[in-house]
């Protein structure tokens, strides 16, 4: 691999939290911080206590971003992580966390507020302008986008010109359509989704019409806890591939996933329909953490194909691929519980 980035990594996967500020709709703070941070007068340190009923469940983590770290402290964070995807890596960051525990907010934020856009954008960015630069050294590279939704185990393509938006999610379009969105993986390691929209990013222009389109199919809002962009994963893909005049090749993905909500039964008070949906989303993250779990234990055998989203993934998690989990976290007391949830699950993958 040429110009290569060295990352330091625990195996492959790092475990970032991020908790976001307290919203106006939040429950009130009571007395005595619900999340505290060890190194409070920074907003990036390792530990995060979290306190319940009097109890305190300390965690560490690669880093920890409170609530006053900005888009731009995150994304400096993880820039090198980027830049190794144009060196021919395959990367995987995903964002983890109960709804309205800004997910969204990190991956993609407000592509049109300089100041608020997320990672997705950032990326796109930074990778568009490297390799600019790159050309001066005689590279040469080819980027094509895609993005998808994977909702009760059905793959919904969020570029198609053919998507009308807010569809009914329980009539998929590739009934409508016939499309089949199957997922193949080639001799190469590249993954395959049939049907699939794939948009080449070749300027600026492009980058920002595909981050309306992008955007638009993924709003962020305090989402009441039905809002269908909860109950998916979105998929962000970028597929790098460079060539040099020395005939020199790299193959790199930068995949972004912004994970359906974690939260539990109970709190979606979920029934029938509803109820289905709930498991089906607690099975795919329970699979992502077992496939994660068993990459860090360095299994034989790891379970891929038990969901489509690891399925998905299986090129971009295991070999020399590099894998980031943010966990996102909410300050709002009455999330508390939820909080401990997923900081746990954090910790099992770290
Ligand atoms: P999720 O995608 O996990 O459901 P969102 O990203 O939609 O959560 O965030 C919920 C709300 O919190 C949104 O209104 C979002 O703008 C806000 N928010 C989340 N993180 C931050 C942050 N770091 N700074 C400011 N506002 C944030
Ligand atoms: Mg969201």
């Amino acid at each position: 691999k040429l110009h290569n980035t060295i990352l330091e990594l625990k195996g492959n996967i790092r475990v970032f939290c991020r908790v976001r500020p307290l919203l106006p709709d939040d429950g009130v703070a009571t007395e005595g911080a619900i999340v505290s941070y060890p190194t409070s007068t920074e907003s990036l340190g390792r530990g995060i206590d979290l306190k319940q009923s009097g109890q305190k469940y300390p965690f560490t983590f690669d880093k920890v971003f409170n609530h006053e770290a900005s888009q731009q402290d995150v994304f400096v964070e993880i820039s090198q992580l980027v830049q190794s995807a144009l060196d021919g890596y395959k990367v995987c960051i995903f964002a983890y966390g109960q709804t309205g525990s800004g997910k969204t907010y990190t991956m993609m934020g407000r592509p049109e507020i300089p100041e608020q856009k997320g990672l997705i954008p950032r990326s796109l960015e930074q990778i568009f302008q490297s390799s600019q630069s790159l050309k001066a050294q005689g590279w040469k590279y080819k980027m094509q986008a895609s993005m998808l939704e994977i909702y009760n185990e059905t793959i919904r393509d969020l570029l198609s010109n053919n998507r009308s938006v807010g569809s009914d999610p329980t009539c998929p379009e590739n009934a409508i359509f016939g499309k089949q969105y199957t997922i193949k993986h080639d001799a190469n390691g590249n993954t395959y989704v049939s049907d699939l929209t794939i948009v080449d990013v070749s300027g600026i222009t492009e980058i920002s019409s595909l981050l309306r389109q992008a955007a638009q199919s993924r709003s962020v809002g305090k989402t009441q806890m039905n809002e269908q962009s909860s109950r998916s994963h979105m998929v962000f893909t970028l597929r790098i591939s460079g060539t040099n005049e020395h005939r020199a090749t790299s193959a790199g993905s930068l995949n972004l996933v912004d994970l359906a909500g974690s939260e539990r039964l109970s709190r979606s008070g979920a029934t029938g329909d509803r109820l289905k949906e709930t498991q089906a989303i607690n099975k795919s993250l329970s699979c992502l953490s077992d496939v994660i779990f068993a990459l860090a234990k360095k299994d034989d055998h790891v379970p891929f194909r038990n969901s489509k989203l690891t399925y998905l993934l299986q090129p971009c998690l295991g070999g020399d691929s590099k894998t980031l989990m943010f966990v996102n976290v909410s300050p709002d007391p009455t999330s508390v519980g939820e909080s401990l949830c997923s900081l746990r699950f954090a910790a099992r993958v770290n």
